[in-house]
């Protein structure tokens, strides 16, 4: 079927009906004109016209280009059809295989760097206690765990991607908490960044620039993008909590750390419900227990066998949208 494709954004665009069908997705529009899903017997893809978001499964994940509309069909950019759609449905064609020894946490904040604070609630406080509790459910899963700090110390940002990288360690997970000036009754739930593609625009970017080249952490984009979303969809599944999504940042603690690498904003403590429960220790074990399932689930993809795509070419895509193309 020839593809009709378009050019916003300095991008290229295609149908996203048209990439569906190819890929053995049933398409139709939810609400005709703007809302347009996705499915098969194990994919639900929501796509909204103007979003910067994809619903993947039931979990928004962002995209570094809006979805377009042109005369009546909703359009995709492949750029984010390769770096953020096809390695979620995809995984086992874009994670590299590995046995997953040590992970490195990464309490936010410390010392003179309190983090967020609202009222006498300082975030480095929350951080480091759900760091601890997390290190002690991952070592009881059989993991190796190290921490960037382990008391009220004040840590460089660039000494925890460092240390993560001298230990050889082979995941490292940031925990943060949130705050918002505005919405504070409304605004809840958890978000997890990942290391935004090279040639992209962050969700956030704070303080970033125009610096849109590769960092250490883009020489595995897709293996934190697959780690975000596992650990995000079971905080939300497990913690029937709001989900904020998988959104991308090149935050100094992501963009040195050369395995796969994520930063999770737990909730929100200027929320009055969503801080109280973030302020329990009872809440921050069933976190805790969700962040260990999303990495179990993280880890089941890396020890999955190869996809039998025999006449596999090594192109990471194809502008056709093919199916055999790996990475
Ligand atoms: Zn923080």
């Amino acid at each position: 079927m020839p593809v009709q494709g378009a050019f916003f954004n300095g991008q290229n665009y295609l149908p996203i009906s048209d990439w569906a069908h190819a890929n053995g997705l049933h398409c139709a529009w939810l609400k005709p004109g703007d809302e347009l899903i996705a499915t098969n017997r194990v994919t639900r893809l929501v796509f909204d016209v103007d979003s910067h978001y994809v619903e993947i499964n039931g979990v928004q994940v962002a995209l570094s280009f809006p979805i377009a509309k042109q005369n009546g069909a909703a359009l995709v950019a492949q750029f984010d059809l390769d770096a953020a759609i096809r390695p979620l449905l995809y995984p086992a064609r874009y994670v590299k295989p590995a046995l997953i020894r040590t992970i490195c946490l990464d309490p936010g904040h410390g010392g003179r760097d309190t983090g967020n604070r609202v009222g006498w609630h300082y975030e480095k406080i929350y951080t480091l206690a759900l760091a601890g509790e997390l290190r002690d459910q991952l070592r009881k899963a059989g993991f190796n765990v190290i921490l960037t700090r382990t008391r009220d110390t004040y840590v460089e940002l660039s000494d925890r991607p460092a240390l993560a990288n001298q230990r050889g360690a082979d995941l490292f997970v940031s925990l943060h908490f949130n705050a918002t000036p505005t919405g504070k009754d409304e605004v809840e739930g958890p978000q997890t960044y990942c290391i935004t593609p090279v040639g992209a625009s962050s969700t956030d970017a704070q303080g970033e620039g125009s610096n849109h080249g590769p960092t250490p952490a883009n020489h595995d984009e897709d293996g934190s993008l697959l780690l975000a979303y596992q650990v995000q969809k079971s905080l939300v599944e497990n913690l029937g909590a709001t989900d904020r999504g998988v959104r991308r940042a090149r935050f100094a603690v992501l963009r040195d750390a050369r395995m796969p690498a994520i930063l999770i904003e737990g909730g929100y403590m200027t929320n009055p419900y969503e801080s109280r429960k973030i302020y329990s220790s009872a809440y921050r074990r069933q976190m805790a227990q969700a962040i260990v399932k999303g990495i179990l689930a993280y880890q089941k993809l890396t020890l999955a066998p190869p996809p039998s795509v025999p006449s596999a070419t090594n192109h990471r895509s194809t502008k056709t949208g093919s199916r055999s193309s790996v990475k």
